[in-house]
């Protein structure tokens, strides 16, 4: 059944003014179309920013308590609904149903999260010389333009519209045009619960989001994505507003000789197939200690081979589609610079596409060896199940291997050594460290996110304890008798 999203705008659902659309496949088969949204224009994208403008003065002044209410209620209709969102997000997405039905019961867990912040928007008091009280007290910071990608369409939006929310802010939400049904069923739960008309707008399309941060109304911007468009985002972003980005990454792990192979080897394969190797945080480096080398290999490749490769409704499929055909041709150019570089298929190197696959965007989970530090391989992120092993004599000279790329978001080493995990934390240039565990996962209470190009470097303001100063501005008050 192929379901039509609307754009949302000040409390209606309505459909781009030139009625434009663009459609959704499944990329487990491209046959079924899942969802039609309609492609904003500009003219759409204003009307969206003009609706959370109205709504702001009404929404900053709504009591903590109100804030708080509609948050939980939107957590509850989630919950209530993760069965069926979960069904339409292997459809829409791709992910396997256990990934999915993860996500979905766990979005609620943000917002029930960000309620309680609403309450714990505190200021502070400083002592004064000249005149009674000194004090500091936290606004919303206005409009904040939420801009999500695809591969946890509900998660990643759920942790920027909670906060923002909580904090006063009104909002304007872009779902990636990979997964617009997933951005609508989020939205939908917010607006179910109560909230105000316009306080949270929804606008859909490849272009809307370029439309959005061209708008100077829209103070703040989080945004997670690629690289590349954070490039452009952060150039757009001028002064007085502020904007927050969560990009790629070409995350390491670091196998030193005395580590455990077995486990090792399952904190790679995990790090690196699991969501099909679509994650942020997923491990495209294995640098190995050259002795274990051959051994590691072995079992990682074994590892690979387990994975049930197939669409993501049928139970016992470990590893979904590729979000589109375009990420599998990506990943065949990849593997091909990969051997005129010198690197070796150990295992996959192939898209998939017999019987049931032949329908969608399939490509078998590859392990390379021989990749050479510094080639395209070792250094640019790929998006899918693709990793590359490089080999080493000595930690230093892994470690400074690892940091040689434009990248720092997630990292891992494996070994029993623990001065040696200890100057890998040190040193690893991340925003994310793992000693002995897989380089994907998030703690929801914990700052998730990357430094160099990964980034703004503000994750500390995305998840963990000062989530909330990316959403508020402070305000310096002398009070004098
Ligand atoms: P993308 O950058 O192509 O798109 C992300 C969003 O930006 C989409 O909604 C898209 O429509 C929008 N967009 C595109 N061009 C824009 C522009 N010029 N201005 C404003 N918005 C624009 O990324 P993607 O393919 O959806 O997602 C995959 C990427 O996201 C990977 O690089 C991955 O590493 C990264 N990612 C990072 C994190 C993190 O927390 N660091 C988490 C998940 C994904």
């Amino acid at each position: 059944m192929t379901i039509t999203v609307s754009n949302r705008i000040g409390g209606a659902e309505v459909p781009a003014t030139d009625g434009a659309t663009f459609e959704r496949a499944n990329p487990a088969d491209r046959r079924q179309i899942v969802s039609i949204a309609p492609e904003s224009s500009p003219a759409d994208v204003t009307a969206a920013v003009d609706a959370a403008s109205d709504a702001a003065a009404t929404w900053r002044r709504t009591t903590p308590t109100r804030r708080a209410e509609i948050l939980t209620a939107a957590a509850r209709i989630l919950a209530e609904r993760a069965d069926g969102i979960a069904a339409e997000m292997v459809a829409e997405e791709g992910k396997p149903i256990g990934d999915a039905r993860m996500e979905a019961s766990r979005t609620p867990r943000n917002l029930e999260l960000y309620a309680g912040e609403a309450y714990r928007l505190t200021g502070a008091t400083f002592p004064s010389d000249d005149t009674p009280i000194v004090y500091s007290v936290l606004d919303p910071v206005g409009i904040v333009g939420v801009i999500t990608p695809w591969n946890f369409p509900l998660n990643l939006a759920s942790r920027k519209i909670g906060p923002a929310l909580a904090a006063g802010n009104t909002v304007v939400f872009k779902p990636s045009p990979m997964t617009p049904l997933m951005g609508e069923r989020l939205a939908a739960a917010f607006i179910d619960a109560g909230l105000p008309e316009g306080v949270l707008n929804v606008v859909h399309g490849f272009a809307a989001g370029a439309h959005l941060v061209a708008d100077d109304r829209v103070t703040a911007i989080t945004f997670t994505g690629s690289t590349a468009t954070g490039r452009k985002i952060h150039a757009a972003v001028g002064l007085g507003r502020r904007v927050q980005l969560e990009l790629g990454g070409k995350n390491p792990i670091i196998v030193l000789a005395d580590a455990d192979l077995d486990a090792a080897a399952a904190v790679v394969a995990r790090s690196s197939f699991s969501l099909t190797g679509q994650a942020c945080t997923g491990a495209g480096r294995i640098l190995v200690a050259e002795p274990i080398h051959d051994a590691l290999v072995d079992k990682v490749v074994a590892l690979a081979g387990k994975h049930v490769v197939g669409r993501g409704d049928r139970p016992g499929n470990t590893l979904g589609p590729l979000i589109d055909d375009h990420a599998v041709d990506a990943m065949r150019t990849t593997v091909d610079t990969a051997g005129s570089d010198g690197a070796e298929v150990a295992c996959g190197g192939t898209a998939l596409d017999d019987g049931e696959l032949a329908h969608g965007s399939f490509y078998a989970p590859t392990v390379l060896t021989g990749v050479r530090r510094g080639t395209d391989m070792a250094s640019r992120e790929v998006f899918g199940p693709v990793i590359g092993f490089e080999t080493f004599t000595e930690l230093d000279e892994a470690i400074e291997s690892a940091n040689a790329v434009e990248y720092g978001l997630s990292a891992a080493i494996c070994t029993r050594d623990i001065a040696a995990a200890q100057r890998f934390a040190a040193e690893i240039q991340a925003g994310m460290v793992r000693i002995n565990r897989p380089t994907v996962g998030a703690a929801f209470n914990a700052p998730f996110g990357g430094i160099k190009q990964s980034g703004t470097g503000m994750h500390r303001e995305q998840l963990g304890p000062t989530v909330m100063d990316f959403y508020t501005t402070s305000r310096t008050v002398w009070f004098g008798s």
